[in-house]
């Protein structure tokens, strides 16, 4: 079997994604327990104990969220749908603890420059961040405020240098993979998670540009969250990993004996409530509980595959070399069975 590398794997004649990939342990690891590692990483100026960010959706994250979140040293963003940048001025306590927010294309000055006053990092929430609104908007905001901007989303590298020209400081990576995303489907754009994170990341490397990457999209377990760091990842952004849990947005339904929180894309009908071009799903997920569990589990699952890579910190994990490409029946092999 071939042992592929980064390169290697960028230069795969097929786009893959997390399922097609393994971390292969090829080394005696000198990681006696999982608390010899050490999961902290610093993403945006942010010191976090886990490189986690949850997603700027409105099932996902509101002002409780990115609060637990920061308390458990992950980072949240928060949504930009509705009200909630109006309410999120509306009471000083709705503030601290919160480290980012999303805006949207036609957010005007007045909201940025309060959000830049609290030091907040501002996510240009957008479907295709390849786009001139987007660029100018990143260049006009870099230019009048002194804030740090993650722009998004893009699929491929071709255009990194000029989101870095715009002065964007870190960018998400994944069109069509996100677990309520239509996109795909609506449009035919999009390739698998792995190859684009690595597309990105290599134009990156080879232009030696200064921008943080962020695996967003399709992340379904703490081995994908793994996988993604593994292929350079700084960051890796979760929408239904989260989703469900008690912090999220909304209310919990009991139906059939079992207790639902909803989840539904940005792009969806319920956020759009206009019958407009829609290209994300809703759904229901049951009820996880808090958060806090969720975290803890991605945690241990990353602290196990660096015991067994024998990489005592992130940055270790990100410089791996060793990846095997799963046939289909490996990849069943790999599942548990009933
Ligand atoms: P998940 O973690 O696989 O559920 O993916 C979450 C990601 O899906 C988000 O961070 C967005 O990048 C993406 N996304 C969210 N809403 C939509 C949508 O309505 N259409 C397409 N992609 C979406």
């Amino acid at each position: 079997m071939k042992i592929y590398t980064k390169e290697d794997l960028n230069n795969y004649e097929l786009a893959l994604t997390f399922d097609d990939i393994s971390l292969v342990p090829t080394e005696v690891s000198e990681i006696r327990s999982r608390t010899e590692t050490s999961t902290n990483a610093v993403f945006m100026g942010e010191e976090l104990s886990l490189p986690i960010i949850s997603s700027p959706m409105d099932s996902v994250t509101g002002a409780e969220m990115a609060i637990e979140l920061t308390k458990l040293g992950c980072l949240g963003v928060v949504n930009r749908f509705g009200s909630t940048l109006e309410n999120l001025f509306s009471t000083q306590d709705n503030i601290d603890g919160i480290k980012a927010v999303s805006i949207a294309l036609n957010t005007d000055d007045e909201i940025i420059e309060k959000l830049a006053e609290q030091n907040l990092i501002i996510c240009i929430d957008t479907a295709n961040a390849n786009n001139l609104g987007v660029l100018k908007k990143c260049e006009e905001i870099k230019s009048k405020f002194d804030v740090k901007v993650m722009v998004g989303n893009i699929a491929h590298g071709g255009t990194l240098k000029q989101l870095v020209d715009a002065g964007a400081d870190s960018v998400r990576i994944g069109i069509g993979g996100g677990s309520v995303c239509t996109t795909s489907i609506q449009t035919g754009i999009g390739l698998g998670q792995v190859s684009s994170l690595l597309d990105v990341y290599f134009a990156r490397e080879e232009q030696k540009l200064k921008i943080e990457l962020i695996a967003d999209g399709g992340v379904k377990s703490p081995g994908d969250v793994s996988k993604a760091i593994a292929l350079g990842a700084d960051a890796v952004m979760l929408g239904r990993m989260l989703a469900g849990t008690r912090e999220t947005p909304g209310e919990v339904i009991k139906y059939q004996d079992q207790l639902w929180k909803k989840y539904r894309g940005s792009a969806s009908f319920g956020v759009k409530m206009k019958n407009e071009f829609i290209e994300g799903e809703e759904t229901m997920i049951p009820y996880k509980g808090a958060v806090e569990n969720v975290i803890d589990g991605i945690s241990d699952g990353l602290k196990s595959t660096m015991s067994y890579m024998n990489c005592k910190s992130i940055e270790q994990l990100r410089a791996i070399k060793t990846f095997a490409i799963l046939s289909n029946s490996s990849y069943i092999e790999r599942l548990p069975k009933k």
